[in-house]
This record gives C-alpha cells, structure tokens and sequence, in this order.
C-alpha cells in the first residue's frame, strides 16, 4: 500500500473538472485519503517547484498556480505513485496521449490538470508539505 500527493490545478478547478480527476483516480482503485481546497503562498510555492527556480516560466508557474484555489488530495493503494502518473501522462498535455487524464483534459505544458507526486520519497515530502498530521483520518 502507498500513498501519493495529488493538486487539482487551477485550470482543473476552474473549469469545474475536480470531480471527473477524483472519479478517474476512484475507478482506478485509488482511495481518497484526504482532501481539501486551499490557496498556495509564493512560499509554498517556491518549495514546491524548487526545482524549476531557474527555468524562465517559473514567474508564470507561480501565478497560474494562486490564480485559483487548487484541491489537494492524498491518494493510496497499490502502487499509488506509479499508477497516478501513468493516469496523469506526460507533463506536456499536447503531447499526452488520449486515454490519460492531460491528454484528455489538458491545454499545454502548464496547463495541465494536476500535480502529482514523482516517487515515494517526494509524496512523503509532499503529503507533509501540504496536509497537517491532524487532517489525516487515521
Ligand atoms: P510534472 O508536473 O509533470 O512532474 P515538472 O515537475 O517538470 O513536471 O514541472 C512542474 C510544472 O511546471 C508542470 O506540471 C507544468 O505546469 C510546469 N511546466 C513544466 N515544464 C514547463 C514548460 N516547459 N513550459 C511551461 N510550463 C512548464
């Protein structure tokens, strides 16, 4: 059993798709842990996409993600973290192949439905970094 760290995005949440990514990830067999709408800092921001600080769309990445609330989830099951990027696809949605959620619901490389985490170490980085201990039924 694992668990992984999901964001609907704001392109997600604003155009009312928050309920078909759950769904899709829920038919999967993937259970929904936790969830909750929120607003991201520049802050938290930062932390998150530390790794993209030098890329030049960075400025853009940080206000698309605070031009709305996004919906954070915790996802687990078998294989949570492998299973929820396949279902996702590539981080390009031009370039998704039909079938998988940026494929099918996604604009272009930023616009791209949802985050999700890459690996176990960075969903337990990431499910810390977004849910307090205490918004996690037991
Ligand atoms: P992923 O979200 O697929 O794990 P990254 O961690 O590389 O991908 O990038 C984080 C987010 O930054 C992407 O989901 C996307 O919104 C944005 N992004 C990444 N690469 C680009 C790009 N070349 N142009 C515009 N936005 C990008």
């Amino acid at each position: 059993m694992e668990r992984t760290l999901i964001l609907c995005k704001p392109d997600c949440v604003e155009r009312n798709l928050s309920g078909e990514v759950l769904s899709r990830f829920e038919r999967a067999g993937l259970r929904i842990q936790a969830a909750k709408m929120m607003r991201l800092t520049p802050e938290l921001l930062a932390e998150h996409y530390s790794h993209l600080r030098d890329r030049p769309f960075f400025p853009e990445i940080l206000s698309f993600m605070m031009s709305q609330p996004v919906l954070a989830a915790i996802l687990s099951g078998d294989n949570a973290v492998a299973k929820v990027r396949e279902l996702l696809g590539p981080t390009d949605s031009r370039k998704a192949p039909k079938g998988t959620l940026r494929g099918d619901l996604g604009t272009d490389g930023m616009h791209n439905i949802a985050h999700a985490s890459d690996s176990n170490e960075s969903a337990e980085i990431e499910v810390r970094r977004f849910f307090r201990a205490d918004e996690i039924p037991a």
